[in-house]
């Protein structure tokens, strides 16, 4: 294809890595073939066909996810794992020895957060959790050995937002690298890497996946020698993601711009219906004005995305009676998917991060989080309202 660097996010999303085979022999597929074979047979000992040798190493479904992934976040590289702590892991396995320090958000995803303090505190790393709202905070804390900044934006579950061009900045100056998790706001919306950051990170899972039916994880940069780190780590430390599942992968990302523009108008009138709620105490979401970051969440981002948090007065158990009283909004983990999923950080995504952290940093016990769906907002809306009483 020609010049596919100039076609629009749609374009690339359907056609990169996905461009018809019209060679002697091959069938012209429009979608790439899942390709299930573990092994590639070759005619000479040291030719590989086409350079395919062992499915862990490069297949060819999942090699086409990889190009898509890299053209949609303007990036050069594109590696994809089996979920997104797999990609998370192999990026700290690539590129941190013992000795090193890392920076971190602190109000990171809790999976994020017990990996890092709990999974990589036995190779003798440590990590400075700092608020990255003001980048000062992430300056201040950069040490002599600090390897690695990881940044959220928006966080999850508090949505706060950082100025990852501002961090950027902060991160060359000191030579150290900048990783951003974009899960939520996917390549539609923003796009880190033209943000200055060097890594970009994805729970696929969610909207780049978008119909909760296959779990995933993406690693997007440009720099070759870190991509051929991470790259070597993929296939020695084998979390590679399977092809059927690069397929579906490849399936929701066709329609990842018209879902992104419908999660986000829902979320835009679902969040202004709970601000004026009585029973809500506050509602947290980039798009509104009330936001603490909403300019700069204007200036970085297309969008605002589809997850709202707010908190509920009363206590903990009323929390729990609105949750279960929905009917439309699935209590459950996760977000992304077309449908929409509501739940309670404290007790559900968020209760490996400890208590006292929780409160320091603003996660409640009636903070709840919804994943805003495209469906029909009015029905959305009616199902809430019955819900908050
Ligand atoms: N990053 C963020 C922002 C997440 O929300 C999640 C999961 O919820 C992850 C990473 C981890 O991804 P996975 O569940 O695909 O391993």
């Amino acid at each position: 294809m020609a010049n596919t660097k100039n076609y629009g996010f749609s374009t690339k999303a359907i056609h990169i890595g996905e461009e018809p085979d019209f060679r002697e022999g091959a069938t012209g597929d429009v979608v790439i073939p899942i390709h299930l074979s573990t092994t590639f047979a070759r005619k000479k000992v040291d030719k590989p066909t086409a350079g395919y040798e062992y499915t862990r190493s490069l297949n060819p479904t999942r090699n086409a996810l990889e190009i898509k992934l890299a053209s949609l976040e303007n990036g050069r590289f594109g590696l994809a794992f089996a979920s997104g702590l797999a990609a998370e892991s192999t990026i700290l396995l690539s590129l941190i020895k013992p000795g090193d320090h890392i920076v971190a958000f602190d109000d990171l995803y809790g999976g994020t957060k017990r990996l890092i303090n709990q999974v990589f505190d036995n190779y003798n790393f440590n990590t400075s959790f700092v608020d990255a709202v003001d980048p000062k905070n992430i300056e201040n804390a950069i040490k002599e050995n600090t390897k690695l900044v990881w940044l959220e934006s928006p966080t999850n579950p508090l949505l706060k937002v950082s100025d990852i061009k501002a961090i950027s900045e902060i991160t060359k100056r000191h030579g150290v690298i900048l990783v951003v998790d974009n899960t939520f706001l996917s390549p539609y919306f923003q796009k880190p890497l033209d943000l200055g950051a060097d890594i970009v990170v994805h729970s696929s899972t969610k909207y780049i996946g978008g119909h909760s039916d296959v779990l995933g994880g993406s690693v997007i940069l440009n720099d070759e020698d870190l991509y051929k780190k991470i790259q070597y780590h993929q296939n020695a430390v084998g979390a590679v993601l399977a092809p059927f599942d690069s397929y579906l992968t490849l399936r929701g990302i066709k329609t990842l711009a018209i879902r992104l523009e419908r999660h986000n108008k829902n979320a835009i009138e679902i969040a202004h219906y709970l601000e004026k709620h009585p029973k809500v105490i506050k509602v947290i979401y980039p798009g509104l004005k009330s936001h603490p970051q909403h300019e700069l969440a204007t200036k970085q981002a297309t969008g605002y995305g589809g997850i709202i948090s707010f908190e509920i007065a009363g206590t903990i158990d009323d929390a729990k009676a609105f949750l279960e009283k929905l009917n439309l909004f699935a209590l459950a983990e996760s977000l992304g998917g077309v449908e929409s999923l509501i739940e309670l950080p404290a007790v559900m995504t968020h209760a490996s991060v400890a208590k006292e952290v929780r409160e320091q940093i603003g996660i409640s016990d009636t903070l709840v989080r919804i994943s805003v769906g495209i469906e029909d907002v009015a029905d959305l809306i009616a199902d809430l309202e019955q819900a908050l009483v």
